[in-house]
């Protein structure tokens, strides 16, 4: 049993390090590696992948377990369980953590079963109990309230970790690399990767954008959503949308946030012509500052919002962009 704390590396499509890795470790540091007194260690499963190592290094990991796998080019839930429950039994790591992202929710609950893991997802809180064990605040009730979790002392401890909540720092470690294998075999991957689209966007990433734009039932077609990009784009922001613009065919699924869509922690959420239900909150509620547009003073948002505007959105929209990109533009 070592007192280890592992972080593993979620990568996008382009084999780069997500920020949420870099959060996670930083975080990991800050409130967890000190009081257990256990090195912090990345984890990076993929193939050709060992370049990525400095960079978790330069975030705080002391050691990085590196698991070059051709038959984890591409992302399979199968391969990547096999791969990292292989790693957990073998070294026995106190805590993993990994984003909670859609891989993270997809692989981690299957290692955890591997391995007899406890696990949480999603977690906006990390600590440890005076006597070591691990404890996470997730959001409940559509964000209306905060639980906090205690582990068994029972290890590894696993918990995802919700992107843009904690502050990546870097830190001075060195990295060391720890090259590792995994008996993996073709007839372990059930799943076929048939081919691998690249979203046509230059727009951040919904889960990781510090900024958001979204556009509801209000928007009233699909053509309108130009001005919830306009608004995006002037603020280098994500773009979103309620499900009653997703269900209505304004916005496609990609783009929805809530309880049945993505979870988003931006700085700055800007909700256009959308009402308020506690499952759009579900997925929104934890921004910093959410900013509401709606032409109903009655519409539930404004009891929840931080600044409200109350009108039309097509009288309100293209002057705010225009002042934005001014504002902006000066910077
Ligand atoms: C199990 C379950 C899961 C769900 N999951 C999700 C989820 O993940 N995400 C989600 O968003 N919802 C989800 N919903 C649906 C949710 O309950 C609401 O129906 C939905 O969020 C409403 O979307 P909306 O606010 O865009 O539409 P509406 O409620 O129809 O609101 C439209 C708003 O636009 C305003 N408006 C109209 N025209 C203008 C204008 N010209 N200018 C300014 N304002 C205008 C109106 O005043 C109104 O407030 C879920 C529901 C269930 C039951």
């Amino acid at each position: 049993m070592s007192d280890e704390i592992w972080v593993v590396a979620d990568l996008t499509i382009d084999g780069n390090v997500r920020k949420v890795t870099l959060e996670a470790l930083s975080e990991a540091r800050r409130k967890l590696a000190g009081k257990l007194g256990g090195q912090l260690c990345g984890v990076l499963l993929g193939s050709g992948v060992s370049g990525l190592a400095p960079e978790l290094g330069k975030y705080g990991a002391e050691k990085v377990y590196v698991i070059n796998n051709k038959l984890l080019k591409d992302y399979t839930p199968e391969g990547y369980a096999i791969a990292l429950s292989d790693l957990i039994k073998r070294h026995n790591p106190a805590i993993v953590i990994t984003g909670n992202t859609s891989v993270g929710q997809d692989f981690f609950p299957r290692t955890a079963a591997r391995v007899g893991a406890g696990l949480t997802l999603d977690a906006v809180d990390l600590d440890l109990t005076d006597d070591k064990r691990l404890k996470v605040q997730r959001y409940k009730y559509s964000a209306k309230s905060i639980t906090t979790v205690e582990f068994l002392d029972n290890r590894p401890m696993m918990t995802t970790i919700r992107p843009n909540v904690f502050k990546p720092e870097e830190g001075s470690k060195a990295g060391e690399v720890v090259n590792e294998s995994v008996d993996l075999k073709p007839e372990h991957i059930v799943t076929k990767i048939v081919e691998v689209k690249r979203k046509q966007s230059e727009r951040p990433e919904l889960t990781e954008a510090e900024r958001i734009v979204s556009g509801g039932r209000g928007l009233g077609s699909e053509e309108n959503f130009k001005y919830i990009f306009e608004l995006a784009d002037a603020f280098g922001a994500a773009a979103g949308a309620s499900r009653a613009a997703v269900d209505s065919g304004y916005a496609p699924f990609e783009m929805q946030v809530g309880q049945t869509g993505k979870v988003v922690s931006p700085v700055l959420y800007v909700a256009v012509a959308i009402s308020g239900s506690i499952q759009h909150f579900a997925g929104m509620g934890s921004s910093k500052v959410i900013v509401a547009i709606n032409k109903d003073p009655e519409a539930p948002i404004f009891q929840k919002c931080d600044y409200g505007i109350c009108g039309d959105l097509f009288e309100v929209l293209p002057p705010l962009t225009e002042e934005v990109k001014k504002l902006l533009a000066q910077q």
